[in-house]
């Protein structure tokens, strides 16, 4: 609901990217009257979307950055608030491959950095222990380094768990509402949004892809964004028996390079491209780069030879020119800015979080935790965990090939934050999002949705 200029709030989080979620959470949890303001119709419109769902254990980040410490403290937030949140983890670990001598070279100064990054359990592996951990990787890796830390994670459900328990402590979310312009006035920003006038005390940038354009609202922006993408394929489930860790190239100068991991919800993918593009809202995925990807897949794994392909996507990283996060205040403006959360940020958050909010007491008001927070767990839909087809009682099943009961869709239709568009259903349950990718349930889903979702742009119910 639009509302008058008279409520001020004491804070406005502008993006509900993985990182706004999780700093409005923080604010409200931290005592603040806190609104997250979201453009598009759901919240994960942007980077957010698309990423390969890795809890990083910041093993290869550079020592003494910024991101290092944002990706350390929010793993250990993640492990620490996933069970009352219900959300799961997949403990893999990684595996980072050695083929040639010059990448077997380059394995020390990778444990050596590990180690100087407090991660723990970092070393060498030797080829027939890699062998025994990984039978249906191709011969010929001449070395190999366990990290034993980095695991996998549902990168939907976290996001919106986040936004889900700060709305249970009193915070507000606003969809379809895109921050236009503001003028700071006696210590009040007067914001104009697509939705109306919104008032705070200050206002938290996490806008992701359009962060720069945000941010020229306070001051010439001091960074560009650079939208680079990443291109995945997803092989069917039974793909996901023949890799039990992350494997991971050795890293390049530019890139981590194109990984192989299992998901949550089953599937084994491959990725991530690193293509540099203007265009920031427009994740495209072309035929040459995934037939490329799959190659790469089949060429590590031989086995995926007989294995088909159940999906492909694309995320853009919100990258600027800088190696390192930007997470800074603007003590005269009530202004946060935190841009440029580009590879990492789905493990980073709760580090962004806590950094905001070190800022906020820093610079703007004392923070007073709420002394018994509302926890407020999200349904599971990973494949290892409880899910309702298994237990009966939520309805018929609706899509066959993620086993989606119509329950659950009608679920995620309602509560306080209901899936505002097609691709926020699809994230909220996995209809549509299985070997059929629709084919067979979506009629069914469009008849249980009724005129509850608004099409987007490019999203159609089939
Ligand atoms: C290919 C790829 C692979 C990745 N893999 C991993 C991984 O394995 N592990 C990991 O930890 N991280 C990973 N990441 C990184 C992670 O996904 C990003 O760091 C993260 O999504 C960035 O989140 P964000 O909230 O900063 O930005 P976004 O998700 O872009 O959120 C910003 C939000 O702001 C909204 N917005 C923009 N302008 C306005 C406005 N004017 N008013 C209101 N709202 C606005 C947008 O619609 C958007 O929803 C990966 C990213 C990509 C692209």
């Amino acid at each position: 609901m639009p509302e008058g200029p008279a409520s001020i709030h004491d804070a406005v989080v502008v993006g509900g990217g993985v990182v706004g979620c999780a700093v409005f959470r923080a604010l409200v949890l931290a005592g603040l009257d806190a609104v997250l303001i979201e453009r598009g119709a759901d919240l994960l419109s942007g980077a957010s979307k698309g990423n390969s769902a890795i809890l990083h254990t910041g093993f290869d980040a550079p020592p003494g950055s910024l991101e290092l410490a944002c990706m350390q403290e929010g793993y250990a937030e993640y492990l620490a608030i996933r069970r009352p949140l219900g959300l799961p983890l997949l403990e893999t670990a990684a595996v980072l491959v050695a083929w040639t001598p010059e990448e077997v070279a380059a394995l020390p100064a990778i444990v050596a950095k590990a180690h100087r990054n407090g991660v723990a359990g970092v070393r060498p592996l030797e080829p027939d222990e890699l062998r025994r951990r990984e039978p249906n990787l191709a011969d010929g890796a001449l070395g190999a380094v366990l990290i034993p830390g980095e695991h996998v994670i549902d990168p939907w459900s976290a996001p919106l768990a986040y936004a889900l328990q700060g709305i249970a402590n009193g915070g507000a979310v606003r969809r379809r509402t895109a921050l236009e312009s503001g003028r700071l006035s006696a210590g009040t920003w007067r914001l104009v949004t697509t939705a109306g006038p919104l008032a705070a005390r200050l206002v938290v940038n996490c806008a992701g892809l359009f962060g720069d354009l945000v941010e020229a609202i306070a001051r010439p922006s001091p960074f560009s964004i650079r939208p680079r993408k990443g291109q995945f394929v997803v092989f069917d489930k039974p793909a996901a028996r023949l890799v039990s860790s992350i494997i991971l190239p050795v890293p390049t100068a530019r890139t981590k390079g194109v990984l192989l991991a299992r998901t949550v919800f089953g599937n084994l993918l491959v990725g991530p491209t690193a293509e540099e593009q203007e265009d920031r809202e427009a994740a495209a995925t072309d035929g040459v780069t995934l037939e490329r990807l799959v190659q790469r897949a089949r060429q590590l794994v031989p086995a995926l030879a007989d294995q088909p392909v159940t999906a492909t996507y694309a995320g853009l990283r919100p990258a600027t020119a800088a190696s390192d996060y930007l997470i800074e205040a603007l003590p005269d403006s009530g202004w946060i800015t935190v841009a440029g959360i580009r590879s990492t940020g789905l493990t980073a958050a709760h580090g962004t979080a806590g950094q905001v909010c070190r800022l906020v007491e820093r610079h703007f008001r004392p923070v007073q935790p709420l002394p018994a927070p509302l926890w407020t767990p999200v349904p599971n839909l990973a494949e290892d965990g409880p899910r309702p087809w298994r237990s009966g009682g939520s309805g018929a099943i609706v899509c066959h090939c993620e086993l989606v009961t119509g329950g659950e869709i009608e679920a995620a239709l309602g509560g306080p934050l209901p899936a505002g568009d097609l691709g926020g259903l699809k994230r909220r349950t996995r209809c549509l999002m299985g070997r059929c990718q629709g084919f067979y349930c979506s009629a069914k889903v469009a008849a249980l949705a009724g005129d509850r979702l608004a099409p987007r742009l490019g999203d159609t119910m089939k």
